[in-house]
């Protein structure tokens, strides 16, 4: 992976706000992921923001278990090996969609 404009390893930085090619790459990937198998937008967004404020994530990697935190975040089922956020099922989505 690249280093940010100022040759400085971001830490807490997303692939996104690292690379927009390797960004690219990442999203096209998480396009093809059925969307039954993919969190609503709020719990990614939610997964994403509590990686940001981590130590362990590093250019868009997360250190502890070495996934791109965009893309484990972004399935159900998956959760952070420190229980920062967790899995979910099918009936917490639908709850958290009824009461936002
Ligand atoms: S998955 Fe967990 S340990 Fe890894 S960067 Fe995100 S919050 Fe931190």
């Amino acid at each position: 992976m690249s280093q940010s404009p100022n040759n400085r390893f971001c830490k807490r930085c997303l692939v996104e706000e690292v690379s927009a090619e390797h960004y690219k790459h990442l999203q096209s990937y998480i396009a093809k992921i059925d969307d039954e198998l993919k969190v609503t937008d709020i719990t990614y967004q939610a997964r994403l923001d509590i990686c940001k404020g981590c130590d362990h994530l590093h250019e868009g990697l997360c250190r502890a278990c070495g996934c791109y935190v965009e893309l484990r975040g972004i399935m159900k089922r998956n959760r952070c090996p420190y229980k920062k956020w967790l899995a979910v099922s099918d009936q917490d989505e639908q709850a958290l969609a009824l009461s936002a």
